[in-house]
């Protein structure tokens, strides 16, 4: 997977993903990264990409001449081509259309769903908001889709892309190896993780429950099931309800 991030802070992106597994992963080149600044693409000698909202309101609106020119350098990069014609991207390898995602509170709500259909793809372009946001007309220009990573307000698109590709990166074989390996997640099956223990069996006088240590894996198995019902029950109701209808239990 090749990500291509156009943000006003590489740095946050670069530094935060080049850690722990993707980082790995990243040294390995199962995944690469490409950080492209905003700010290169400044239209004045102040630096900035940034003006005044039309109609009025507070803030400051990113404009579309950098992003725009943000978005060919990425093209070029991930060695893409522009077409002419429809101003889309054409991947010169697959003559896929390479993604373009906008990290926005307006978005689709990212999930363990979204995260497995887009570590399919070869490569991914992040455009990362700052400010109030982004003109309206390059995002229509540029962006196949808009992501939110839930219902809150950050200051910066920056934090979302790392969370999208985190959560994308985790799903691409070879990027877990053994030891973290993905196994049964929460959101894997429909319902949450149930509780997991590490050594030693008594931790100043709490023991991990007796049936762990029995070598039993069916009785194992069915407890942990039990637990899985009884922490989504308690943290994510909507879930167990879907869970059990997907069953036909009501
Ligand atoms: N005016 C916008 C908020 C701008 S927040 C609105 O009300 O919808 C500034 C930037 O932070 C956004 O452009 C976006 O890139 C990022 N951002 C903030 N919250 C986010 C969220 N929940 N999910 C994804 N991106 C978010």
């Amino acid at each position: 997977m090749k990500y291509c991030v156009i943000t006003l802070f590489p740095e946050m992106i670069e530094n935060a993903f080049d850690q722990s597994i993707t980082g790995r992963a990243l040294g390995e080149g199962i995944l690469s990264l490409d950080t492209i600044s905003l700010r290169a693409f400044s239209q004045n000698s102040y630096g900035s990409v940034d003006d005044y909202t039309y109609g009025g309101g507070a803030g400051m609106l990113i404009q579309c001449e950098p992003v725009w020119l943000a978005y060919q350098e990425a093209v070029s990069r991930i060695e893409n081509r522009i077409d002419e014609e429809t101003d889309e991207f054409i991947s010169v390898r697959s003559e896929k259309k390479t993604r373009v995602i906008y990290t926005s509170p307006g978005g689709r709500v990212f999930d363990e769903k979204y995260a497995e259909e887009l570590s399919k793809e070869e490569s991914l372009i992040i455009l990362c908001g700052h400010y109030e946001g982004i003109d309206q007309r390059v995002l229509d220009r540029i962006v196949t889709d808009e992501i939110s990573i839930g219902d809150y307000v950050l200051t910066g698109g920056e934090l979302p892309a790392l969370v999208i590709m985190d959560a994308v990166s985790r799903r691409i074989p070879g990027v877990l190896n053994n030891e973290d390996s993905a196994g049964s997640e929460s959101f894997e099956n429909g319902l949450l993780e149930y509780p997991q223990y590490t050594r030693p069996a008594e931790w100043r006088g709490v023991k991990v429950p007796e049936i762990l240590l029995s070598g039993d894996h069916a009785k194992v198995e069915t407890w942990r099931l039990t637990e899985a019902k009884i922490r989504t029950k308690k943290n994510r109701p909507e879930l167990l309800e879907k869970w059990y209808s997907k069953r036909g239990i009501h």
